[in-house]
């Protein structure tokens, strides 16, 4: 028995499935999780001794690679002056005017610890603001295990077959409107129905929890031009996006104002951060300066606030267009090799971002995600792992590069690749 699978039959006893998070137990791939004893750059060492090239990276913070010195550093230097004060701190400031220099649509901010804490809280001011109930969001789009989200949300729950969770009441799931990615006569449809109480309309600018799926040409402005029309808000759940897709988010890359955008993974380095954040005069309804209550013990902490920071400022210094290139050439090898065993493949990729399904058809939205074959994928994951790339456990999941990933390591993941017997 290996130490991972000891710990797994200990975990067991311990904790519901053996995990903190459901995707981690590997499911759906029908193995066990590896434990992890470390990461550096690109890779993950596993309790075993085992080094394995991540294209998980703790799924999407680690855009910078795991350990960089610059974040463990200023996690190291900030902890020796204690860890939690329950007041207010100047890394707090100092990182509230970084989001804000860098992200478009954000002119204030309220941190929190996750990013199911950022789209919620984003949900409640909307609803407090415009006075309305409703929320529009989409097939496959996940946005944290916030009840209100809790309806057709993607990946983990895609994958785990569990339609609508129980424990969430019916009442509260019903101001949850439902319409497909990409298709805005539905979304249109919702609007002219039922415009009069819908708060929000929520959406990942590109998605990224049903397989990375990206917008049409004309969803997004559309979406912002019915939300207006209508005087309902636009989140922009960026927790996957925000400074991946590059410095600025989606919002910045596709030239698009929301009214709130919601951040996590990445802006925390690797150390629990969420954020919401938009335009001034909304964000001046949350308490204490409004009366929409929000609140947090251990919001904007010091060891995670640093953590951030020093993310952001190491990442301002980056050249996204080179690693986007890097992992346009790197997908499209990986595609290529697929099809050459006679496979059918899809590449969506954008960014720092892919996802290859096992379809012959154009992925655009739930429904065509969901059409790609999970056997073949439980295959590919399966043989990838035992020649050390570790990819997410799920053919619903995106890959994703980092600026650690060296030429050696995509080199040794399209060689991997090519050993696959299907
Ligand atoms: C991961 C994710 C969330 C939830 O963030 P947590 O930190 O896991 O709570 C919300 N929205 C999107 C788009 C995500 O990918």
């Amino acid at each position: 028995m290996t130490i991972s699978q000891d710990l797994f039959q200990k975990a067991l006893t311990l904790i519901p499935g053996g995990v903190n998070s459901p995707v981690r137990a590997c499911k759906s791939v029908q193995c066990e999780p590896l434990f992890i004893a470390s990461a550096s750059g690109s890779k993950l060492t596993t309790e075993d001794g085992t080094e394995l090239i991540d294209y998980v990276m703790s799924w999407g913070p680690m855009l910078l690679g795991h350990n960089h010195p610059e974040v463990a550093a200023a996690i190291a230097a900030t902890a020796a002056n204690g860890t939690s004060f329950g007041a207010p701190c100047r890394l707090e400031v100092e990182l509230a005017q970084t989001v804000i220099d860098a992200v478009p649509g954000i002119e204030m901010v309220r941190m929190v610890s996750s990013g199911t804490e950022a789209t919620m809280s984003a949900l409640r001011l909307a609803r407090g603001y415009t006075g309305r109930n409703g929320v529009i969001k989409f097939h496959g789009g996940y946005h944290g295990h916030a009840d209100a989200f809790l309806a057709s949300a993607g990946s983990g729950v895609a994958t785990q077959s569990i339609p609508e969770t129980p424990g969430v009441p019916q009442d509260v799931v019903k101001h949850t409107l439902l319409a497909h990615y990409n298709d805005l006569h539905m979304v249109r449809a919702l609007f002219e129905e039922q415009g009069d109480d819908i708060a929000a309309v929520i959406v990942e600018p590109v998605a990224g929890n049903m397989g990375l799926v990206l917008p049409k040409p004309g969803f997004l402005e559309g979406l912002r031009d019915l939300t207006r029309k209508f005087g309902a808000l636009l989140i922009f759940d960026e927790v996957i996006t925000g400074f991946r897709i590059g410095y600025g988010g989606a919002q910045q890359a596709f030239k698009m104002e929301p009214d709130l955008t919601c951040l996590g993974k990445i802006i925390g380095g690797g150390l629990p951060v969420g954020a919401y954040g938009g335009k001034r005069e909304i964000m001046a309804h949350i308490a204490p300066s409004g009366n929409v209550y929000q609140a947090g013990t251990l919001s904007g902490n010091p060891l995670a606030m640093a953590a951030g920071l020093a993310t952001l400022n190491a990442l301002a210094r980056q050249n996204y267009d080179a690693l986007a290139s890097r992992t346009e050439a790197f997908s499209r090898e990986l595609e290529n090799i697929l099809r050459g065993k006679g496979l059918p493949v899809t590449r969506n990729h954008i960014a720092s971002i892919f996802t290859i399904f096992f379809s012959a058809t154009p992925v655009t939205d739930f429904p065509s995600a969901q059409a790609a074959d999970a056997k073949l994928f439980t295959t590919f994951y399966q043989q990838m792992r035992e020649q050390g790339i570790y990819l997410a456990p799920s053919a619903f999941e995106c890959a994703f590069t980092s600026f650690a990933h060296s030429a050696e390591d995509l080199e040794r993941t399209l060689d991997a690749a090519s050993k696959v017997r299907f």
